[in-house]
């Protein structure tokens, strides 16, 4: 199975891909998990997309390309949160896919007015080692700081600075939401209303493209 998760920063498509990855067995291709491995490890890829990455700008889609290009054909299956992000990337992707001879299954367009996106991104924090994301109002760590998961460091983003935010609005608009034409068009985009708790969210999302709405309880 191979699903695309599109919507704007802060929709919540990391939270609910890590999920599903977890109940359906898919692997999870964030290519922003990615970029921020990259950074941590220093590579040249890192230290690149660093610059773009916070100010809330893109990485040039060459570089992301490339970077996910060997995991897409996963005979696991792949959820792919955080890309496509621009039409030459979502081309890129309809034409490796053809090559692995494994369509698209389900785009998933997650929306979310403006405002409450705003107010996510401004009390979102992460954590560096497992890249758990964190609500510091409605669900933050047990104890401050520090990763439910696994004990690591939990910091609020770069790019969740009010600046960077503001950017990356522009961003998706601009950039992103013509993937969202290019696969209506298309007639293959499933919505979902991305409001509510993240264990709603996640069961329409189980619902949309199949997978029961059983999945994990929360937490
Ligand atoms: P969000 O969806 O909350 O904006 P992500 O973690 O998906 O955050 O991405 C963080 C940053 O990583 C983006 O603002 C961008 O700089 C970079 N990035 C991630 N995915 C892509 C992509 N497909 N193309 C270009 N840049 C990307
Ligand atoms: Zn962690």
């Amino acid at each position: 199975m191979r699903i695309v998760l599109l919507g704007p920063p802060g929709a919540g498509k990391g939270t609910q891909a890590r999920r599903l990855a977890e109940s359906t067995g898919m692997n999870h291709l964030s290519t922003g998990d990615m970029l921020r491995g990259e950074v941590a490890s220093g590579t040249e890829l890192g230290l690149l997309a660093k610059s773009y990455m916070d100010r809330g700008d893109l990485v040039p889609d060459s570089n992301i390309i490339s970077m996910i290009q060997i995991h897409i054909g996963d005979p696991a299956g792949v959820l792919l949160d955080g890309f496509p992000r621009t039409v030459v990337q979502a081309e890129a992707l309809d034409e490796a896919l053809k090559q692995a001879g494994t369509p698209i299954d389900k785009v998933v367009h997650m929306s979310v007015d403006t405002d409450e996106l705003i107010r996510r991104l401004s009390s979102r924090a992460l954590c560096t080692d497992c890249q758990t994301p964190y609500n510091l109002e409605s669900s933050p760590p047990a104890v401050p700081g520090k990763c439910d998961r696994c004990g690591g460091a939990v910091v609020v983003r770069d790019d969740d600075k009010p600046e960077a935010v503001s950017n990356r609005m522009n961003v998706y608009r601009q950039l992103t939401e013509p993937v969202l034409h290019y696969y209506r068009s298309r007639g293959d985009v499933v919505e979902i209303d991305a409001i509510g708790t993240p264990d709603e969210v996640f069961a329409k999302l189980s619902q949309s493209i199949g997978a029961g709405n059983s999945g994990r309880p929360s937490n």
